[in-house]
């Protein structure tokens, strides 16, 4: 799976609509510290429905909108756009690009959109199943996320394994029949 651009608007440092393009290949932000690195990563897991502040860095969820600085003032909504290439239908919907899109605004409302369709969470999430992306795939490989995984309890372990084997959706989806 490719990602081709990610948006970003209101989210956290990055107060100005600011476009980044993946090209082929690797491609690596660099910049002093603070500068908003880290950010980029944090936006990425956003978009694909993170739902830990902590996991952003933020005590709230709302810290994540662009607070403001001396010069500007706060804004009341974040956005963040990640399109990514389908060509090869790795992603269950007929559409060779997918844009999915997450807003959250100040009085805590938040909305999901794929292709510009309002969707729901889970709806984000089941279209990321088996493909190693999500909260709790190992598509995002952040400091000492190796180091939890090879901690972590078995039980624990096992969720990246079923992710890798492609078999979590049937685990979900017996999960849910059974509660039924
Ligand atoms: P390092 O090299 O130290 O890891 P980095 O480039 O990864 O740095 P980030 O952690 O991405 O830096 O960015 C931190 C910056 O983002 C800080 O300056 C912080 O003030 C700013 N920031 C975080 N949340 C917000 C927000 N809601 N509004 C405005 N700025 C924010
Ligand atoms: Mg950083």
């Amino acid at each position: 799976m490719f990602l081709k651009s990610l948006e970003v608007f209101g989210f956290k440092s990055f107060a100005d609509r600011t476009r980044i393009e993946f090209a082929d290949g690797i491609t690596a932000l660099l910049g002093p510290n603070g500068c908003g690195k880290s950010n980029v990563v944090d936006a990425v897991k956003w978009v694909l429905g993170e739902q830990a502040s902590k996991a952003m860095r933020a005590d709230k969820m709302e810290d994540v909108i662009f607070n403001g600085t001396e010069s500007r003032k706060p804004l009341n909504v974040a956005e963040v756009t990640l399109t990514i290439a389908n060509e090869n239908g790795l992603l269950n919907l007929e559409m060779s690009e997918i844009a999915i899109k997450r807003r959250l605004y100040r009085s805590g409302e938040s909305e999901y959109y794929i292709n510009n369709t309002p969707v729901k969470l889970k709806d984000i999430r089941e279209l990321f199943w088996d493909t190693g992306v999500g909260k709790t795939a190992y598509s995002v490989m952040e400091q000492g996320k190796i180091d939890q995984i090879l901690s972590s309890k078995p039980e624990e372990r096992r969720y990246i394994f079923e992710e890798a084997a492609g078999i979590t959706r049937f685990k979900v989806r017996g999960a849910e029949a059974e509660r039924k």
